[in-house]
């Protein structure tokens, strides 16, 4: 399959790992919004929130699991903010599940 993220997870494209387990994969955005910003996203395919289903949502529990043991480690104590767009209308660009895990400053809401 022709995916972006599914070439960086299996590491035929580059990119600087946070975080790497079976299951989920996280690495900084080539473009950060906020001083720290992580992409966390499940090895396996899924194109977006919209196809989390019974079958594969174990995996979505589990990067959570891992995003809130990296906002430590990060040093995100004050707080951040975990955002997935979802289709074209909410800025999704690539079409893989990803979490976007950012802090390291303030955040405004409603989000544009
Ligand atoms: P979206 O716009 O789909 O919510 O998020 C996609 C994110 O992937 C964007 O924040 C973008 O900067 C990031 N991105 C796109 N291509 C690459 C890449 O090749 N490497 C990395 N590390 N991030 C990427
Ligand atoms: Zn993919």
């Amino acid at each position: 399959m022709d995916c972006l993220f599914c070439k960086i997870a299996a590491g035929e494209i580059p990119s600087k790992k946070v975080y790497e387990d079976e299951q989920v994969y996280a690495f900084y955005d080539i473009d950060p919004q906020a001083p720290v910003h992580v992409l966390l996203i499940p090895k396996a395919h899924i194109t977006s929130a919209a196809d989390i289903t019974p079958e594969n949502s174990a995996v979505v529990a589990h990067i959570f699991e891992v995003a809130a043991r990296l906002a430590k480690e990060l040093g995100l104590d004050d707080g951040f903010r975990i955002v997935s767009n979802c289709g074209d209308i909410a800025g999704q660009t690539v079409k893989h599940l990803h979490f976007h895990l950012m802090g390291g400053r303030p955040f405004t809401w409603p989000a544009g």
